[in-house]
């Protein structure tokens, strides 16, 4: 069955109620029919709300159904997510080899508080392929990838690392945010666990916040229902109903977002003020070849370089736009537009971009309009200066 198809029927109720969409149960107490089972639930049958009620199960279920794992952890954000893979395979005396385009705030959480558990990180190039193999001392327990890394847009070989990794017995981790899960596999090509914004694209319209992790293999899947047990992570079922929702047009909101961004950056590079455009899904992509071989399609999140503007220059730009709100996130149903130099932070290289660097999340409104809001936006600057 094509993912399509398959999005229209994954997550429906097991039982027979003739509903197409799981049931939103609320509840912490679920009563044992005996107080045998209070001790001796049937497996499967929830015997607490934090574990999870029909819509959690559903949502479970459609997420490591997409992506082909042995179990899906639900949290209650992507950054948690992030934070669930790390702690479900890092111990102390551990070190986590991250690339460097990593979401800032998993950055945050591997500077600050990680340190106080006995787990360093050490910072790898954001394009990093096989040479990953010599960065892999015996101190380092998992590899932490985005691909691509969602202001910078660089990728890494994921092939490649997947394969060295599992030789050398590391547990691979990535956060697929920019994918949904959709357009890559990550588990299929080899690596370990799969992270999630559900946030972003799978809930798709700015009203939810979800992660998701998802585990290759069975032993990886019980350790990851440990951790997320062990540590009370929790999605609320009304949360998980929404995202259930969004995967039913996940595939046409991300198609769309993804053509008019490609519209919108094709105009892009014919404006004198742009210099290179950070569309994986462009042929002028430098790791291009990569987006060809490991995805079936794009997002319509890409950033692009303005030589010469400075963040004030960004900043009257994005002013003066109408449609294209100023605001963090992606993947909902209104454009999105930030100047990324002030949140960049690189440890092991240097930010390689010349002038500034603005990021634009393609929403589901004519891109004709927002071409015209850009025209704005450009007109402003050169107004300014
Ligand atoms: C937004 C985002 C997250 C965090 O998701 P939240 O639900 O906002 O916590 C993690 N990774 C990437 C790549 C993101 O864009």
């Amino acid at each position: 069955m094509k993912d399509a198809t398959r999005l229209t029927r994954i997550g429906r109720p097991a039982h027979e109620t003739g509903l197409v969409n799981p049931a939103i149960e609320r509840g912490s107490t679920v009563l044992a029919p005996s107080a045998g089972e209070l001790y001796d639930a049937p497996p499967g049958r929830p015997h607490y709300g934090r574990v999870g009620l029909a819509a959690q199960q559903a949502l479970r279920e459609a997420i490591q159904d997409l992506q082909g794992g042995s179990f899906c952890a639900l949290t209650s954000s992507g950054l948690q997510a992030n934070i669930l893979s790390i702690l479900t395979v890092v111990e102390a005396g551990g070190t986590v080899l991250a690339a460097d385009n990593i979401y800032g705030p998993v950055r945050s959480f591997l500077r600050n508080i990680a340190p106080r558990y006995g787990i360093q990180t050490r910072f790898v190039a954001p394009d990093i392929t096989d040479e990953i193999g010599d960065h892999l001392d015996g101190d380092v327990q998992a590899i932490l990838l985005e691909s691509p890394g969602s202001l910078t847009m660089e990728l890494q070989d994921l092939e490649a690392i997947a394969r060295i990794a599992q030789d050398k017995g590391v547990t691979t981790i990535i956060d697929d945010t920019w994918s949904a899960g959709l357009t890559l596999k990550p588990l299929e090509i080899g690596i370990d666990l799969a992270a999630q914004a559900l946030t972003k694209y799978v809930a798709g319209h700015s009203d939810v916040m979800l992660g998701a992790v998802v585990a290759r293999t069975e032993a990886l899947g019980q350790r990851l229902q440990t951790t997320e047990r062990g540590m009370g992570f929790y999605a609320a079922p009304d949360d998980a109903y929404l995202a259930v929702r969004g995967l039913r047009t996940l595939e046409l909101r991300m198609q769309r977002s993804a053509t008019s961004s490609l519209d919108i950056a094709d105009w892009l590079s014919a404006r004198a003020e742009v210099g290179a455009i950070r569309h994986p899904a462009r042929s002028d992509h430098p790791q291009h070849q990569l987006f060809k071989r490991d995805f079936t399609g794009s997002a319509g999140l890409f950033s692009f370089e303005l030589p010469g503007w400075s963040v004030a220059d960004s900043e009257i730009f994005l002013d003066a736009m109408e449609i294209f709100g100023i605001g963090y996130s992606w993947g909902g149903f209104e454009s999105l537009a930030i100047h990324c130099d002030p949140q960049i932070r690189r440890s092991a290289t240097e930010a390689r971009h010349d002038g500034a660097l603005i990021r634009l999340a393609i929403g589901m409104e004519a891109p004709e309009d927002l071409i015209m809001d850009l025209e704005k936006g450009f007109a402003a600057v050169a107004a300014h200066s």
